[in-house]
Order: structure tokens, then C-alpha cells, then sequence
């Protein structure tokens, strides 16, 4: 038997379990169903935040408590996603509650500076090593924005180096496909975790290089960590150019009391901050140097402007003070990245029982599940050059997606994983359980060929 034949047989094999785990899905959920149909009549393909998309179509979700949330066709799942990082909290914890509508019933839109945001600012400056000064902003996105423009202002340059497979935002993805709404910075692309094509790149381009931005743990490619002597050699290059080094911990600030930067011990110039520092609110901030972050100091001559309707809302405020400065306190934050590291213990326990060929990636609070034996160092390794086995892996995820819904947990296709505050050892055993299942019912799918 050739190779090729054993691949198709298996991928016939995983595409009959797919369209029986599809026609279960949309038995299961016919409310969901509707809904999409209805949006589709006023968002692109229902949709208006691409992450949240998948096939059949997505559940709506109702509401959310605890570690919990229920779709509109009543199902209850246990949520290993967490918002994408965002929802750390959990749902609804009480003390958030009383925050936003305590805040809200003191008005919002107040149009001057509130009584929340200076200690939030405070919090983040003295939690975070490379922060001096911070603003804030509406999103992760708009953060990496403004560090950039901030960078390439105060540099005089104009270039940006990034990573392939970053993601810093809507305007700002750098995966496998690329896009084409990209903002237009002229971009250097290097490969994480390569020390020497990297700095190679960096002297060839130094005189005009303004920034590198970089994730300390790529979050959306995988959850893949990064080997700590390629952010020292970057940060060693930047300071010898003048170049600005940005840490995107929009992601990886909850993985340790002062993120990755005081975890790795490698401080950047500046950093950008978003998801659940709100509170589960609206949030985005940018900080670092007093030098850089001074030029937004509107008292200074040719001070620049970042004026931002909705910079300091009292909502993401109020929720992210009372968030970091009650609840995820920095033993809050050890406590729940052991949890995670002994959760991904525990996953990677279940693989290997079964000698599946699957891995966990990530580090603390964040997991990544990949589809492959090979070790993961950069997004690149996970972007099969043969079309066949990346079909077949993206068969595997859905499948797993599917089936996880079907035992009431809830995670993204993709197989990333963040965990929340409320989420306890019964749930990872849970998810160990239905894992379990799956490579002992799904198990032979895996398979190659
Ligand atoms: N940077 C990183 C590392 C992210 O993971 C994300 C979002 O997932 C962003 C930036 C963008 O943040 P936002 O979705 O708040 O714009």
C-alpha cells in the first residue's frame, strides 16, 4: 500500500465521523442555527469578530457564570476558553459586578479624568517592570498601534520588525495567509526563536529599524513559548541600535504578577497590555519608558496627541482597579499558572497513555492542543507543506471541537485553551475525561497515514 492511498483512507474515514459530529451538532442546536441565518441578513456572514467563527456555525451564547456559559439552545458548557485570555475573571464575579454598576450608576461619558483611572495606571506601572508611564486605550490592537507609531516617532525610523505567525491585533496578523488589511508599516518579517537569522536581519536593517515588536509566548499561533535567550539576544540588539523593543503581553501579562517580562527576567522599552486587565471591560494600554512616554505629555511643547473618546471609560476602569488590585493579586496570579501548569500535566498525561500523536504547548494559564508528534518552535511548524496532512489536521480539530461541545466543554477550534479564576481540579478532569474519550473512540483518525 503507498503512503498516499493510507492517507486518503483515513481522511474518508475522519471526513464520515466529521459529518456525523456536524449532523449531531446542528440536531443539537437548532436555536443557534437561526440566529446565524438571522445575523447574516445584517453581518458578513453573520459575523463581526472573525475569531468567534466556526463551522456549521457558531453557538450563541446566552450568558455566563462562574466557569460556566449557556447557549441559546440551553446547553451548558464548562468554558476553557476564557475569551481568549480576556475572561480570567470568569463570569460575573460579584466584586466585578459591583465595580461596573456602581460605576455606572455614577455616570458614564464624564468627559475629564475619573476617580479610578490614575491608580489603575499606577497598578500596571508598578506590577510591570519596563513601565514608567502608561495610557490607555480601547483595545489590544489600538495599543500595538500606538506603541508602533509611538516607536517610529521617537526613533525617527520607520521600519517594524515582526514575527511570521504573530498576531498583534486585526491590523496586525502575520499567520499563514497573511492579509490584506494589514496596516501599511513597512514590515520586516523574521522567524521566532531564530537567534541568528534574526539579529542577521536586525544589523541589515538597523539604521532604519524603529521597532520590534514581539509576543514573549506567541498566544493566537499556537501558544508557543519562546526560547529566553532569543529575547535576551533581541533585546541586546535593540539597545545597541536605538531600537524600540515592544513585548506584546496582551495575552501573556496574566502569566506571571508582573508578566513575562518579570518572569524571563528580559525588560522591553515598552509594552502593550489589553484583554482582561479591564476587568472583562474594553481595554487597551501602552506604556514604557519615560523617555518615549513622555512625548505624550500634553504639558510639553510639540507634546503629541492621543485624545481617545472612550481612553479612560469608567466601566473598563472601574472593573480592571478592583480586578488587579482584589482579585488577581500577584499570589492569585501564581496560584492559577501552577494550576495551569499542572493542567497541562495532566493533558499531556492523557497523550501519552495513548500515544497520540498530539502535543499541549503553552506555559501557565494559556494551552495550546496541536494535531503533531513534532516539536513546536515556531508557528512555521505547524504549517504542514504537504495540503493533505493540513486538511487532515484541520479534520482532527473540528472533530475534537465538536466532540468537546457534545461533553459540554467549550474551547476554540483552533485548540487553544485560557484558563479562568473559578475553574477548579474538577473541571481539568473533566476535560482530562473527555479527552481521554476521544483518542480512545477517535483514536486510529489520527493517524497520518
Ligand atoms: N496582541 C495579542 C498578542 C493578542 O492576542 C491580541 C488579541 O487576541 C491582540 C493583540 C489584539 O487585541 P484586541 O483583540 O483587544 O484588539
Amino acid at each position: 500500500m503507498t503512503q498516499s492511498s493510507s492517507a486518503d483512507r483515513s481522511n474518508s474515514a475522519l471526513d464520515s465521523s466529521l459529518a456525523a459530529a456536524e449532523d449531531r451538532y446542528k440536531a443539537d442546536n437548532p436555536k443557534s442555527a437561526a440566529r446565524a441565518q438571522e445575523a447574516a441578513r445584517a453581518m458578513p456572514g453573520g459575523n463581526t469578530r472573525t475569531v468567534t467563527h466556526y463551522t456549521p456555525y457558531p453557538l450563541t451564547i446566552a450568558s455566563g457564570e462562574g466557569a460556566t456559559i449557556t447557549d441559546i439552545d440551553g446547553h451548558r458548557y464548562t468554558d476553557f476558553l476564557g475569551e481568549y485570555t480576556a475572561g480570567l475573571y470568569g463570569h460575573s464575579d460579584p466584586r466585578l459586578v459591583r465595580a461596573v454598576t456602581g460605576a455606572v450608576e455614577a455616570g458614564v461619558g464624564l468627559g475629564g479624568p475619573n476617580r479610578y483611572d490614575a491608580e489603575l495606571a499606577q497598578l500596571i506601572c508598578a506590577r510591570f517592570p519596563s513601565v514608567d508611564l502608561l495610557r490607555f486605550c480601547n483595545s489590544g490592537t489600538e495599543a500595538n498601534l500606538f506603541a508602533l507609531s509611538a516607536a517610529r516617532a521617537f526613533t525617527g525610523r520607520g521600519k517594524v520588525m515582526a514575527f511570521s505567525g504573530g498576531y498583534h491585533g486585526g491590523v496586525f496578523y502575520f499567520g499563514e495567509t497573511g492579509s490584506p488589511i494589514n496596516a501599511p508599516f513597512p514590515f520586516v518579517m523574521a522567524s521566532y526563536n531564530d537567534i541568528d537569522g534574526t539579529v542577521a536581519l536586525i544589523e541589515d536593517h538597523a539604521d532604519d529599524l524603529a521597532a520590534i515588536i514581539v509576543e514573549p509566548m506567541m498566544g493566537s499561533a499556537g501558544a508557543i513559548p519562546v526560547d529566553p535567550d532569543f529575547l535576551e539576544a533581541l533585546r541586546d540588539r535593540a539597545a545597541a541600535h536605538g531600537t524600540i523593543l515592544i513585548f506584546d503581553e496582551v495575552m501573556t501579562s496574566r502569566l506571571g504578577p508582573g508578566g513575562l517580562q518579570e518572569k524571563l527576567g528580559v525588560t522591553p522599552d515598552m509594552t502593550t497590555f489589553g484583554k482582561y486587565l479591564g476587568g472583562g471591560m474594553t481595554f487597551g494600554a501602552f506604556g514604557g519608558r519615560r523617555d518615549v512616554m513622555s512625548m505624550f505629555d500634553p504639558y510639553a511643547a510639540n507634546a503629541i496627541s492621543h485624545p481617545g473618546t472612550f481612553n479612560n471609560n469608567v466601566l473598563s476602569m472601574a472593573a480592571g482597579l478592583v480586578g488587579l488590585r482584589d482579585i488577581f493579586t500577584p499570589d492569585a496570579a501564581e496560584a492559577l499558572n501552577a494550576r495551569g501548569d499542572r493542567f497541562r500535566e495532566q493533558i499531556g498525561a492523557v497523550i501519552a497513555r495513548h500515544d497520540a500523536p498530539m502535543q499541549v504547548t503553552g506555559m501557565g494559564s494559556i494551552l495550546g492542543l496541536h494535531f503533531q508528534r513534532a516539536p513546536i518552535h515556531r508557528p512555521q511548524d505547524t504549517w504542514p507543506a504537504d495540503r493533505k496532512i493540513a486538511a487532515h489536521r484541520e479534520g482532527l480539530r473540528k472533530l475534537l471541537h465538536l466532540d468537546l461541545l457534545a461533553s459540554g466543554l467549550f474551547m476554540a477550534r483552533r485548540g487553544f485553551i485560557s484558563l479562568s479564576l473559578p475553574l477548579g481540579q474538577p473541571d481539568f478532569d473533566d476535560f482530562a475525561a473527555a479527552l481521554d474519550e476521544f483518542l480512545t473512540v477517535r483514536g486510529e483518525l489520527l493517524d497520518e497515514g
